[in-house]
């Protein structure tokens, strides 16, 4: 695993311990667990333990890592069993798409239907 963290980044407080969250799995690249502010009955974030700003410079530098994102998030969701039901995988990518934690993420929401959104 990369050993990159970065002092003041929350997701990597959460990574080392000093935060505290709800994790439901952890891997050797990466960790997921529950959002403290649920937009849905199942919202389990999975992130990569080395710090990168977003998915994008994720994929660039590891992409092993990038795709343990997807494989991770399809794990939880069967763990949650939303598997079948189906599930969403959304990467806010910058300011404008709502990111708010410069540490590269997923969110993986399920356990209710979705109205028909953007895409
Ligand atoms: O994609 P975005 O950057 O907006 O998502 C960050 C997410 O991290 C939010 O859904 C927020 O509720 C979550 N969060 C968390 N635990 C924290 C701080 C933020 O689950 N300690």
């Amino acid at each position: 695993m990369a050993d990159l963290r970065e002092p003041d980044c929350l997701f990597c407080k959460i990574v080392d311990g000093t935060i505290p969250a709800t994790v439901v799995r952890e891997t050797e690249l990466t960790l997921a667990f529950r959002d403290i502010h649920p937009q849905a009955p199942t919202h389990v974030l999975v992130i990569p333990k080395a710090h990168y700003p977003n998915a994008a410079t994720l994929a660039a530098a590891d992409p092993r890592t990038a795709a343990a994102l997807l494989t991770d998030a399809a794990a939880v969701a069967a763990d949650e069993q939303i598997a079948e039901t189906g599930y969403r995988l959304v990467f806010n990518t910058g300011k404008a798409a709502g990111q708010t934690v410069f540490h590269a993420h997923v969110h993986l929401l399920g356990g209710e239907p979705f109205h028909e959104g953007l895409v």
